[in-house]
């Protein structure tokens, strides 16, 4: 990797670069133009540029920094699972999933997970490294390319922790969202976290339009802490001020990712300490039917225990939906088919 990966500058930062290698200023802009928005794979496609400035471009810069490497379509729902290989091997998924409302992309925020969830398969070999902003916006443009297709929703909830590669997110959100490259609005960008309090702050003060989706999958410490790491480092009290604090900055509604597991977290006493502990906070909770991860013992919970989870949570006044399961004929979930891909390898 370069020491400065272009790809991952935000337009002012591209435009200072060029200004400090002897450029006008308006050079920036339009080599940003062409990585973000014409999507140009080599330097010498950037026709509008001389051919001693493309040079030195290419001589101290890299693009393209993805391919596919494995794709897979589901015959069920046309949900795509891409493999991409990056420029030192590594393999990361992303998805794509077509809903009536828009096609949304499902991208990675880093190479593995150091959070330890145990329930989820991304996290089993550790943290690799964090994925650069340019390789965050090469899945999107990749797919786009790919399926002929534009993405109008980011779900960041790939593998990884977005929190924990905070700079990057943020250069990211900045390069997607700008008119000059995806122009994807912030409110159609979503950001998952297994809930690191003090990042979540930092994020409330950037004064950003996303959503923000918190992994609670239990209702209180005791629960949390048998699954997730992170709830031993954070009480589940200190997590949902932070929340209310990130409601108060935004005025956004806070979506609570909410797995249910067989006979751990899906028992109807938890629904209703669940609803106690959301009361008068502005959010809504998203069902996950649990996927099961062969290395794990989870099992998912059945289909009444589900509906009357949800049941419950509704008539305590919580507004609640239950995650469809899209793409299960290709393990079209959290770091499943990375792991087969490397296991095979
Ligand atoms: N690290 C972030 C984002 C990536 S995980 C986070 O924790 O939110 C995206 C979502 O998938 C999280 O809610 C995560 O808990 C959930 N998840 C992981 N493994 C799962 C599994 N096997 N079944 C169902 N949901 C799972």
């Amino acid at each position: 990797m370069q020491e400065i990966d272009i790809a991952s500058l935000t337009i002012e930062e591209v435009k200072n670069l060029i200004v400090e290698i002897g450029e006008k200023e308006f050079r920036g802009e339009q080599i940003f133009h062409w990585i973000h928005g014409k999507r140009i794979e080599s330097f010498d496609e950037m026709t509008n540029l001389s051919k001693r400035l493309r040079e030195k471009l290419k001589n101290n810069y890299e693009l393209n920094l993805l391919s596919i490497e494995e794709k897979y379509v589901s015959k069920i729902d046309n949900t795509t699972k891409y493999l991409f290989s990056l420029k030192d091997n590594n393999i990361i998924e992303s998805v794509l999933m077509r809903y009536n409302y828009g096609n949304t992309a499902c991208i990675s925020s880093q190479v593995g997970c150091r959070m330890g969830c145990a329930f989820c398969a991304s996290t089993l070999g550790g943290l690799i490294r964090n994925l650069t902003a340019g390789e965050m916006a090469g899945q999107i443009y990749k797919i786009e390319k790919d399926s002929n297709i534009k993405i109008s929703n980011i779900v960041i909830m790939g593998s990884g922790e977005p929190l924990d590669n905070l700079e990057s997110i943020l250069s990211f959100i900045k390069i997607i969202n700008h008119p000059k490259a995806a122009n994807i609005g912030q409110r159609h960008i979503t950001l998952s976290t297994c809930g690191l309090v003090d990042k979540i702050y930092t994020l409330a003060n950037k004064n950003l339009q996303i959503t923000l989706a918190i992994s609670l999958h239990g209702p209180n410490d005791k629960v949390r802490q048998e699954i997730m790491p992170i709830a031993k480092k954070y009480s589940i009290d200190e997590l949902l001020k932070a929340c209310s604090y990130y409601i108060m900055k935004t005025h956004r509604r806070i979506t609570f990712e909410y797995a249910l597991i067989n006979q751990l977290n899906d028992q109807e006493e938890y629904a209703f300490e669940l609803a106690d502990k959301l009361k008068g906070l502005l959010c809504h909770v998203n069902l996950i039917p649990m996927n099961p991860v062969k290395e794990t013992n989870f099992k998912e919970s059945n289909k009444d225990t589900i509906k009357k989870f949800k049941e419950i949570l509704e008539s305590k006044g919580i507004q609640t939906t239950v995650r469809r399961r899209l793409g299960s004929d290709i393990d079209a979930a959290c770091g499943q088919l990375r792991r087969r891909y490397l296991e095979m390898k």
